[in-house]
């Protein structure tokens, strides 16, 4: 699109307001030979909006944006229920009202629709604590070229694998998610957030381990690696350690090329909980450096983002990728997918900065967020990206993480899927695409290809 290429526009963009309208355009479309792409927020960064038409004669955009409207709030069972293109931000203003809240925050909150976030199993910056997307949804309905599945909002369900979690994630390919039932919780009264240093990245995931492994993992706690966090200190994001005086205090304790982290406590008991991270952190090592550099990343957690066209406009490539594994892994892992972003990126002749953050929690492993910049091959710039990308990716999947942790399959990732889940596994998906979607008018090229 920056280069004036802006091949791959839908034929048509179509806004239905509800199930019976989504119903009859389903049908429209797979008697006319017409791809459908879901399009909620339109912030998926791997290419799961891309207007691709497969097999069919055209391609029309299917914005859920007028399908937004609150359902119903059940506030002793502690769900809502919303139709699916609804905003997040708009949720959350809705939830205010009742003192509620769904507590989920991708960096793209500021746009991402439920529908989007259900159909990618998006996480939140704070998933640590409030659970990812599909921890959050109760019930869902979802509208297939072959009919509708309702799945009402239940607390738990023995009927079998879980249908619910078979449409979650499912990116558009099956059909559209019209409506979802949410689990909600009271909206934290409270929030501490702060930095501790450590003195290595490899003391700091060792800390964050012991504090999930003991239940006492903040709600949002996120540890830069050295690079990332003398990238952060230079940009002043770590508020108050900014400038020399931070650096030298940190030297004279030992952690000068040490690693920042964030942790964030929200809502009940947040002092108490603190009070038990920070023993945990301590006793691994951590060094408490107040609340400015929590506050700060506070302030500007959707923020950073907007950065990326600047650099792109001065040259600079930026892209972001993650993934997830073990414990036993995390630190294996770090190392050798910097090293292979690094290493196609000096092949190419522009050696880049690769930096790297831990950003979610679970009991078994973490997940792993990584940024790389680079100076731009001028005129091959896809070529450059793709080569980075390629990198990262075979890395990943060799090295034993997921090809995606939160930001889904898309078209970037579905080379990887059969690396990931195995030649059955894709089969399997398949076989449940052909039965929703016997035309395969449904986001093709997405998730399995086709
Ligand atoms: C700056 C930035 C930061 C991000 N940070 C995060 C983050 O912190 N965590 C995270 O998880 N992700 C993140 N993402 C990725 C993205 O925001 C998520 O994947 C998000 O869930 C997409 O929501 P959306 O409404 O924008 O979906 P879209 O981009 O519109 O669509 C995503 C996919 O879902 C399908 N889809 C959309 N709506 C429906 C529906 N109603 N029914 C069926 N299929 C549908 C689309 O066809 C597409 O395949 C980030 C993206 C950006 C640009």
């Amino acid at each position: 699109m920056r280069a004036g290429e802006p091949d791959g526009a839908p034929d048509a963009v179509v806004l239905p307001d509800g199930a019976e309208q989504l119903t009859a355009l389903l049908a429209l479309c797979a008697q006319s030979s017409l791809a459908v792409v879901p399009f909620g927020g339109g912030t998926s960064v791997v290419g799961g909006v891309a207007p691709l038409r497969g097999a069919q004669a055209g391609v029309i955009a299917l914005d859920t944006s007028r399908m937004g409207d609150p359902l119903e709030l059940d506030v002793d069972s502690r769900t809502v229920t919303v139709q699916a293109g609804m905003r997040a931000p708009a949720l959350e203003r809705h939830l205010a009202k009742s003192g509620l809240t769904l507590g989920h925050y991708p960096q793209s909150f500021e746009y991402v629709s439920l529908g989007g976030c259900a159909a990618t199993r998006s996480a939140g910056q704070a998933s640590t604590g409030y659970g990812r997307i599909e921890q959050m949804i109760a019930g869902l309905k979802l509208s297939s070229p072959s009919g509708e599945i309702a799945l009402p909002a239940l607390p738990a369900s023995a009927a079998g694998p879980s249908l619910r979690q078979l449409l979650i994630g499912s990116e558009g390919t099956l059909g559209v998610i019209s409506e979802l039932s949410l689990r909600v919780r009271p909206a934290p009264r409270e929030r501490i957030y702060e930095g501790v240093f450590f003195e290595s990245f490899s003391a700091g995931a060792g800390a964050l381990r012991e504090l999930v492994q003991h239940g006492a993992a903040p709600d949002v706690a996120r540890l830069s690696d050295e690079s990332e966090t003398r990238m952060s200190m230079a940009l002043a994001g770590s508020g108050g350690l900014k400038g020399k005086l931070g650096r030298v205090y940190l030297r004279a304790r030992g952690y000068g090329s040490g690693c920042i982290a964030i942790f964030g406590y929200e809502g009940e008991q947040a002092g108490a909980r603190r009070e038990r991270g920070l023993q945990i952190a301590r006793e691994s090592g951590g060094l408490p450096v107040g609340r400015s550099p929590g506050e700060a990343w506070l302030k500007g957690r959707f923020a950073a983002p907007y950065l990326r066209d600047e650099l792109l406009t001065l040259g600079v490539m930026v892209e972001t990728l993650e993934t997830a594994t073990q414990w036993s892994n995390v630190e294996r892992l770090h190392t050798t997918v910097g090293q292979a972003i690094a290493g196609a990126l000096r092949d190419g002749g522009t050696p880049g900065l690769v930096m790297c953050h831990v950003s979610h929690l679970y009991e078994t492993g973490a997940s792993l967020y990584f940024t790389f910049i680079a100076r731009q091959r001028e005129g091959e710039e896809l070529a450059q990206w793709r080569e980075a990308k390629e990198a990262a990716s075979r890395a990943i999947a060799e090295g034993g993480g997921t090809i995606t942790h939160h930001h889904a399959v898309g078209v970037d990732h579905a080379p990887w899927m059969s690396a990931e889940v195995g030649e059955g596994g894709v089969r399997a998906l398949r076989a449940l695409k052909d039965e929703l979607d016997p035309a395969g008018i449904m986001n093709p090229g997405k998730l399995v290809g086709g």
